[in-house]
């Protein structure tokens, strides 16, 4: 028997029903922003994802040669396909431009609960404008998409990288100190954050007060600690202006400045924020994103580029976590052919119902009513339409309606209007 390889997921309908459904409240939050969907390939030319991470990446890639020995991979993630694709062939468009995807990401991965090998995700990049309200908007619209998709319990955290480089400065922590912090931060593993600052010769009371503000930051206690740099305090200045329109004009309230998001320090710069649900336990983190520079690098005009991808599994599993209830798909209406004769009939009848959008089935395996109406409640099927010799006589059919059990007798020209 053949087996589905490690870390991929086959869905049920069930499942594609749930799936689609929370990827259509998604397209509309997207589109309520001013949003446009774009779609790219699921593979690139493999430089297109180490020009930016180095050639450590490949191991975590589906990396190939194809038949004339050209080396690509699979889609890690959609950030630099669709800056690729900006770059070249949408440079000329209107500024800014706001891009939305969704798209199968394929990650060689460790396999566990909320980590696949393919997952798919949904995110989008704003290209052209880096203004306070442009970022501030970014953001909520990330929240908004996961309040809108129907959960409950989620937390945003806001971070700024070049705040945080200021920090470490400002310790004097050298380049290869801060590239071991980093995943430590990234880990939220505080403690030894803390020891590796000691190490590092950093007093006590500086480190604790450095550990503390990674993980509850706020910019007046910030301010005491950076350089007296204008950038930096633009930069600041801008965060705060971030923070006080997603609170006052964006209405989210539990927000939060924490300088210990990180999201790896190569490609993203200024503000980066994520999105967790608690719910989830260790892979809780449903969305990561913020301000990057890729443009230059892929060959492009220099122009600011910020986005997020959410994680569409992850939100899908925290809504089961939440116990949301989503719509079941149900079948409009089942037609039983009484026997082979009226089948030619009911095929006729089954297509008009069709072309006026109503979701019908028939009994295609010739099962008799007893066992068909067995069948059509089994797939929560809302009505019946019994084709019968007698009733046809007169053009008509008989509908149940499946959870009363009720008959009537109706003319088959006035069947559609009888269902609606
Ligand atoms: P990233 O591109 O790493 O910032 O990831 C963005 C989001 O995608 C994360 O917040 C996760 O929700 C989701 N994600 C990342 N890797 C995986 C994976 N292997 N399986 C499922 N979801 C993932």
């Amino acid at each position: 028997m053949f087996q589905i390889p490690r870390g991929t997921r086959d869905f049920a309908s069930e499942e594609m029903q749930k799936r689609n459904y929370v990827e259509g409240l998604m397209r509309k939050t997207f589109q309520s922003f001013g949003y446009r969907e774009v779609q790219t390939p699921t593979f690139e030319n493999l430089e297109l994802f180490t020009a930016k991470s180095g050639d450590t990446i490949i191991e975590e890639l589906y990396s190939f040669k194809d038949k004339s020995e050209r080396d690509l991979a699979l889609r890690p993630e959609l950030t630099a396909p669709v800056i690729r694709f900006y770059v070249e062939k949408l440079q000329m468009e209107p500024k800014p431009l706001k891009l939305f995807y969704f798209g199968n990401c394929y990650r060689y991965d460790r396999p566990q609960k909320g980590r696949y090998r393919e997952f798919k995700q949904a995110g989008c990049e704003i290209i052209g404008t880096d203004t306070p309200e442009a970022y501030a908007e970014l953001i909520a619209l990330a929240y908004e998409i996961l309040k809108n998709a129907g959960l409950k319990n989620i937390k945003l955290n806001i971070g700024n990288l070049t705040i945080l480089s200021s920090l470490f400065a400002s310790l004097k922590l050298s380049k290869d100190q801060q590239k071991y912090l980093t995943p430590l931060i990234d880990k939220s593993m505080f403690d030894d954050v803390q020891k590796a600052l000691e190490d590092f010769g950093i007093a006590k009371s500086i480190s604790e007060d450095f550990v503390q503000m990674l993980q509850n930051s706020d910019i007046k206690q910030l301010m005491k600690y950076m350089k007296d740099d204008e950038n930096i305090k633009n930069e600041m200045a801008k965060q705060e202006e971030i923070m006080k329109l997603l609170k006052d004009s964006f209405k989210i309230k539990n927000c939060q400045l924490k300088m210990s998001i990180v999201r790896g320090l190569d490609y993203y710069t200024g503000v980066v924020f994520e999105i967790e649900a608690p719910s989830l336990g260790a892979e809780k983190q449903l969305c990561g994103g913020g301000a990057y520079e890729l443009v230059k690098l892929f060959g492009g005009n220099q122009t600011p580029t910020a986005g997020f991808a959410i994680g569409f599994d992850r939100t899908l599993l925290a809504l089961e976590t939440e116990n949301y209830k989503f719509p079941t798909f149900k079948l409009d209406v089942y037609v039983i052919p009484v026997n082979q004769e009226m089948v030619p009939k009911s095929l006729e009848i089954v297509q008009t119902l069709r072309e006026q959008a109503i979701n019908v089935d028939i009994d295609l395996l010739r099962r008799g009513i007893g066992k068909s109406l067995k069948y059509a409640s089994s797939i929560s099927s809302k009505r019946a339409i019994i084709v019968g010799p007698k009733e046809l006589e007169s053009q008509s059919v008989t509908i149940r309606d499946m959870k009363t059990g009720e008959q009537k007798t109706v003319k088959i020209k006035d069947i559609v209007e009888f269902l609606k």
